[in-house]
């Protein structure tokens, strides 16, 4: 019997459209016929433990998953499909349904990172092992250029990010996203073998439990391609914020603020491609501005932290970062802790650090500043901060995570140096009247505007009226900000 039969391997493409893989599969089943067997594997692997011992998939993420894998099964049943679960390594797994469903070749979207790379090439060998020619074919879906349309090859990526957005923007080449349309996929469940769909697993099954939902959490994420393009319609279109992105961006109590839609672009239940193609919609139905062109130029930060891990390969991970720069860092796990509960007495360190244990996500003027603060301030190993994102962030993305941490750490790929981010100027500059502070630290609630950035600056009459006992109620400093900035500058200068 000849292998006509296509397994679509999902991975961090959790979607069905603009999902090449897919789509390709479909148009290769029409034209020579067989059918498509879409199929998700949750790996053991991504459920243990970081090397510094976080979960490595930890209860936000690990529900937003599968709250994204069950959508795409729904979806792909509205599309005549369905899709096969599996717990177990891809490499194990794939073998055995190519063997049952009479599979002669295998779609997937390419990654970039070791890990994934890795998987990758186990599965390839398993695959090649079973003696039959079985293709694997790879695509790329995860960016906003594709890799062959981009002015230079990727080993000459340009290292700075304002030489690549300059280079790529003069001819901007963004393909149009790709449209699965009804009736265009095979049912899978017509092939001549009976197959176990299999379940989406429960939290518990990785040992996890449900995340208790914090009262204070502005935004209620959802898994799945569905809620995808339901926050982007509210963003874009119910509530036209995209119009104001560019002033509002830095904001960090509201959910409006910025555009949200990073937890499910890490998961692929969104393409970028299929945001572009709304904001020139946008543009052209209501208007174009700074705002919808800042929108993009986000996107490029998230495409060229893809870009240069595809480049610098394992360089990401490692101590000394992409510039390769050793620094002494330190292992202090008090301060550590101290960081990560959010209690270096630093209002939007804490604030920040909080909403991130309650709630798996923090913006992106917080997740600059508690890293300048955690390495610049507290001189403590950046691996253990960019871990801790890994465990907690639902948006979690090894490209922007470890992308953006060697960027903050100064082991990045900018040549700026050592620069760190002056905590109490920022706080003054992006939560002027203290609401976003008051929200995630109560303790500080009856701190006038004027004193909540500084508490430590507290005399004993003010906080008696205020009610906050400094050391009792909220914390002292953990470290004084200029004088440790100071020390770990001497210290990155002397690397
Ligand atoms: C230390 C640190 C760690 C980070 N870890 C991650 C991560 O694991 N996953 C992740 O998606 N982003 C990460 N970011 C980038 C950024 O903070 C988030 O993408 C952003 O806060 C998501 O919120 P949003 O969707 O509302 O963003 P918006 O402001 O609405 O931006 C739109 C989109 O552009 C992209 N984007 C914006 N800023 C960046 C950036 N600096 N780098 C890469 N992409 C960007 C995101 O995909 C985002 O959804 C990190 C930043 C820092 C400083």
């Amino acid at each position: 019997m000849s292998r006509q039969n296509i397994l679509v391997w999902f991975r961090n493409d959790l979607r069905t459209q603009d999902c090449e893989t897919l789509y390709r599969a479909a148009e290769t089943v029409k034209q020579k016929g067989g059918n498509i067997f879409p199929v998700y594997c949750f790996d053991p692997r991504h459920f243990g433990e970081t090397a510094f011992g976080f979960a490595k998939t930890g209860a936000f993420r690990a529900k937003f998953l599968l709250e994204s894998v069950t959508n795409l099964r729904e979806n792909l049943r509205s599309l005549h499909s369905d899709l096969i679960i599996r717990i177990g390594k891809p490499e194990d797994v794939l073998p055995e349904l190519v063997q049952t469903l009479d599979i002669g070749a295998i779609y997937y979207h390419q990654e970039v990172t070791d890990e994934e790379l890795q998987v990758t090439k186990n599965l390839r060998s398993q695959i090649q092992k079973l003696g039959t020619d079985i293709a694997l074919r790879e695509f790329w879906g995860s960016t906003l250029l594709h890799p062959d349309d981009l002015p230079f090859a990727i080993a000459k990526l340009p290292e700075l990010f304002t030489h690549f957005r300059k280079q790529v923007e003069r001819d901007l080449q963004v393909r149009d996203p790709l449209r699965i349309t009804n009736y265009e996929l095979p049912n899978p469940r017509d092939h001549h073998n009976k197959i176990d769909f299999g379940e989406v697993p429960k939290l518990e099954t990785f040992n996890l439990t449900e995340p208790s939902l914090s009262d204070r959490q502005v935004l209620q994420f959802k898994g799945g391609e569905t809620a995808a393009w339901q926050r982007l319609d509210h963003y874009f279109w119910q509530s036209d914020r995209l119009q104001v992105y560019k002033e509002t961006r830095n904001g960090m109590l509201y959910a409006d603020d910025s555009s949200k839609l990073s937890p499910w672009l890490a998961l692929g239940c969104l393409s970028p491609r299929s945001i572009y193609a709304q904001v020139k919609k946008y543009e052209s139905d209501r208007l174009a501005n700074d705002s919808t062109y800042w929108l993009i130029f986000e996107l490029l930060w998230r495409d060229y932290f893809r870009f240069i891990a595809a480049k610098h390969g394992n360089k990401l991970f490692q101590i000394t970062g992409l510039r390769g720069l050793a620094l002494p860092w330190r292992e202090d796990w008090q301060r550590f802790e101290i960081w990560q509960t959010g209690k270096t007495g630093y209002p939007l360190v804490d604030a920040n650090m909080r909403e991130l244990s309650a709630t798996g996500y923090m913006s992106n003027r917080g997740r600059q500043n508690v890293a300048s603060f955690l390495t610049k301030n507290l001189g403590i190993n950046w691996q253990m901060g960019a871990e801790w994102f890994e465990s907690l962030l639902i948006d979690y993305d090894p490209c922007s995570n470890w992308g953006n941490w060697n960027y903050t750490a100064g082991i990045g790929n900018d040549a700026r140096g050592f620069r760190f981010f002056n905590i109490n100027k920022q706080s003054q500059d992006y939560d002027p009247q203290g609401e976003y502070l008051k929200h995630w630290l109560p303790e500080l609630a009856h701190l006038p505007a004027s004193k909540i950035h500084q508490p430590w600056q507290l005399q004993a009459i003010e906080q008696k009226r205020f009610e906050v006992r400094l050391g009792v109620d909220y914390p002292r400093p953990v470290v004084d900000l200029f004088a440790s900035a100071k020390a770990n500058e001497a210290i990155y200068n002397k690397a």
